[in-house]
C-alpha cells in the first residue's frame, strides 16, 4: 500500500503515520527526518540544507526529488510506504508520479489532513520530542508523564528549532504558497481523501483505516 500523507506543519503526520506503519508493517519515509538526520551527521547534504531548514523554506526540488527517489527504490519499500512530507510542490508531486512510473509502483492513496494555522501554531509550539527515540510529545494533548522525560526509554525531550512560533507562522505560509496545490493536483486524480486532522489522534487513525480498507 504506497501512500502519501498531506497536511500543514503540525497536522500530526509524522504521529499518524507512525502509528499505522507499525499496524500496516511497511516503512514511515520522511523527508523532514531525513534532512534533520543529515544535519545532524554533519554530511553534505545536511551542510547544504542546514540554513533551509532553519529558515523554515523548503529545500530545492532536485535535491529533495533525489533521496525520495532512492530511498523509495530500497528493497523494504516493496510492499509499500508512507510517506510524510513530500510532495511540497506541484513539480515534486510530478516527479513523484515519474518515479513511481519508474519503479513500476503506483500511489494508492493521498490522504489529507485539514489542520486550521491557530491549531497549527498551537499544537507545534507545544511539540516536544524525544532526544533518543523520537517518540513525539504535546504538552497539552500528549504530555510526558515525568516533565522533560521520555516515557518510553526516559531519554530528553527537546523543541525543534522550527517548531518556535515565528518560524512556524512562517512554514505555515510556505504550506499555503507551495503545497496547498499539491492538494488540489491530486483531487484530480481521485486519490485523495480528506480527514480532520483537528480530531483527537485515536479518531484520525480509525478515519484513516476507514478510508484504507474500504
Ligand atoms: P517537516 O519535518 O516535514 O516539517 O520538514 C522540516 C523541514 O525540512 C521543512 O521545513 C523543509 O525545510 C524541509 N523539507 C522537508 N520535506 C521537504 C520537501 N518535500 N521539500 C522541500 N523541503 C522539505
Amino acid at each position: 500500500m504506497n501512500m502519501v500523507f498531506l497536511g500543514p506543519p503540525g497536522a500530526g503526520k509524522g504521529t499518524y503515520a507512525k502509528r499505522l506503519v507499525e499496524m500496516l508493517n511497511i516503512p514511515h519515509i520522511s523527508t523532514g527526518d531525513m534532512f534533520r538526520e543529515a544535519v545532524a551527521s554533519k554530511s553534505e547534504l545536511g551542510k547544504k540544507v542546514e540554513e533551509i531548514l532553519k529558515r523554515g523554506d523548503l529545500v530545492p526540488d532536485d535535491l529533495t526529488n533525489s533521496i525520495v527517489k532512492d530511498r523509495l527504490s530500497k528493497e523494504d519499500c516493496k510492499n509499500g510506504f508512507i510517506l510524510d512530507g513530500f510532495p511540497r510542490t506541484v513539480a515534486q508531486a510530478k516527479a513523484l508520479d515519474e518515479i513511481m512510473r519508474s519503479l513500476g509502483k503506483d500511489l494508492d492513496y493521498v490522504i489529507y489532513f485539514e489542520v486550521d494555522e491557530e491549531e497549527v501554531v498551537k499544537r507545534i509550539s507545544n511539540r516536544r520530542i524525544c532526544s533518543n527515540c523520537g517518540k513525539i510529545y504535546n504538552l497539552i494533548t500528549l504530555p510526558p508523564k515525568v516533565d522533560g522525560k521520555c516515557d518510553v526509554c526516559g531519554g530528553n525531550l527537546y523543541q525543534r528549532e522550527d517548531d518556535k512560533e515565528e518560524v512556524v507562522r512562517k512554514r505555515y505560509k510556505v504550506y499555503m504558497e507551495n503545497t496547498y496545490p499539491v492538494i488540489e493536483y491530486y483531487q484530480k486524480s481521485n486519490k485523495l481523501f480528506t480527514v480532520n486532522g483537528a480530531l483527537d489522534v485515536d479518531s484520525v487513525i480509525k478515519e484513516v483505516l476507514n478510508i484504507i480498507r474500504r
